[in-house]
């Protein structure tokens, strides 16, 4: 049997809720379903998710949440309307006014929209609600409790007929709500099929699949028919927004597939994600390319740092310290380079340069910020002579100037530092050196 998971905007609009379940509805194996808060229904309309975050904030600011409960109230209420539903939406939304109003946290308030677009989608399909506090579960250190989820999902296996879990949060020991990060549905959704056993995993979302870069930065990109999970995890890390980048990891050791599917074409057979896929044909030697913007890199340089027994982590140490994980790490014979995301340094930064300085009095340390970071993934590199030649010659006919280099040891990536304004550029000249 099938778990199949439909973000945001599949849960959007009456009209995209009565889509998803002409989806369920034609093929009985559909039999979990996993779903986000309604979504943007038009450019420049906000998400559920985004509206609750900020009656939480409103509630933070002036005891009250106001104004943001009321355009949630209208949401709800005109889906359930015009699907012709009979739940009294009123009612729960008066119940997580009160909640957010007395003291629940930001994580309450925000899993709030997955719990009523599951609350809708059961009713609209005669399926069974089940709360994803009563199965997904988390340790007293906040992080995801696998082993107690894993048996509490299991037993779903007992229901008759179908099953709507909501995504994106569980609970904590102390009862209370904790969610995952953003996008977080798409975890819920594998957690389901492990925990099942199901024979593939749908991810049903508002694309044909993975596409070999994102449709934002280069029109009508490739799309892909297969990848592997570490592919996809190399791509969704470095910024590929389809998937979130933690969903394999409740799947590994399972070798369920994941198919991303688009819910407004559904006759297309989508993406298909293996745990192997060597036997796979490929169209070419670069599976994709994914990226982000906003980085920071501190380069050090000391003569004769290479000798110097214990440099790496005394740097390193300080970062320990200050609870600052690095993407990256290129070093030279007397330089290191370490590439941090810029959200992580906000406000600490000086301190943390302070704190090196203190620590190595490196010959110098340099700042660039506003760096972007590209990735270059697919198995196909390994052992491929030119396909760097091919990537940097492309940088530079566009005249991409490449401030950092980084090879992961599995070949299997190249990461690329260039400037920010000349991400998209450096993408599309990526992209159409290996594709046209
Ligand atoms: P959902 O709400 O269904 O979870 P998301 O917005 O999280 O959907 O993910 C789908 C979006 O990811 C697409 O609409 C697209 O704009 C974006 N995206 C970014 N990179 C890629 C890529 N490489 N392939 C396909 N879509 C991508
Ligand atoms: N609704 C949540 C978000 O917007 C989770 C999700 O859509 O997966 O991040
Ligand atoms: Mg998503």
């Amino acid at each position: 049997m099938k778990v199949c998971k439909f973000g945001g905007t599949s849960m959007a609009t009456p009209e995209s809720i009565r889509q998803v379940e002409s989806i369920i509805k034609s093929d009985p194996e559909r039999k979990y379903v996993v779903v986000s808060a309604p979504g943007k229904r038009f450019k420049g309309d906000t998400k559920v998710t985004d509206l609750l975050y900020a009656a939480a904030a409103e509630k933070e600011r002036y005891g009250v949440a106001g104004a943001s409960i009321e355009e949630i109230r209208d949401r709800f209420v005109t889906l359930a309307r015009d699907l012709g539903l009979e739940t009294d939406i009123d009612s729960y939304i008066d119940e997580i006014e009160e909640g957010i109003n007395n003291a629940q946290t930001a994580d309450y308030a925000a899993s709030r929209g997955e719990y009523l677009s599951a609350i809708i989608l059961a009713e609209k399909l005669g399926f069974k609600f089940v709360d994803a506090a009563e199965i997904i579960k988390f340790k007293f250190d906040g992080t995801f409790d696998a082993e107690t989820t894993n048996d509490l999902v299991k037993a779903l296996k007992d229901i008759e007929g179908g099953v709507v879990i909501p995504g994106f949060y569980g609970r904590m020991p102390d009862k209370s709500i904790k969610t995952f990060s953003r996008g977080g549905s798409d975890v819920t959704g594998a957690i389901i099929a492990r925990g099942v056993d199901a024979e593939i995993y749908e991810n049903w979302t508002d694309v044909n699949g993975f596409m070999v870069t994102d449709p934002t930065v280069v029109k009508n990109p490739r799309q892909m028919s297969v990848l592997s999970y570490e592919e996809l995890r190399e791509l969704s890390y470095m910024g590929a927004g389809v998937l979130h980048p933690e969903s394999i990891f409740p799947l590994k050791g399972s070798g369920i597939p994941i198919n991303i599917r688009n819910t407004f074409e559904p006759e297309n057979p989508g993406t298909l994600i293996l745990p192997d896929t060597s036997g796979c044909p490929r169209a070419s030697i670069v599976t994709g390319i994914a990226g982000r913007k906003g980085n920071t890199t501190i380069s050090l340089k000391k003569a004769m740092m290479n000798t110097e027994l214990g440099f790496g982590r005394k740097v390193l140490s300080v970062l320990e310290r200050y609870g600052i994980s690095f993407e990256h790490m290129p070093t030279g014979i007397d330089t290191m380079s370490i590439v941090i995301a810029d959200k992580v340094l906000n406000g600490i930064e000086q301190a943390v340069l302070d704190d090196i300085k203190g620590k190595v009095n490196p010959d110098s340390i340099e700042v660039l910020h506003n760096l972007a970071l590209i990735a270059v993934v697919g198995h196909g590199m390994a052992n491929q002579i030119g396909t760097a030649a091919k990537i940097f010659t492309a940088l530079f006919e566009s005249g991409v100037n490449v401030r950092m280099i980084d090879q992961g040891s599995s070949e299997m990536n190249i990461i690329i530092g260039v400037e920010e304004k000349d991400y998209e550029k450096a993408i599309q000249a990526i992209y159409y050196a290996f594709f046209d």
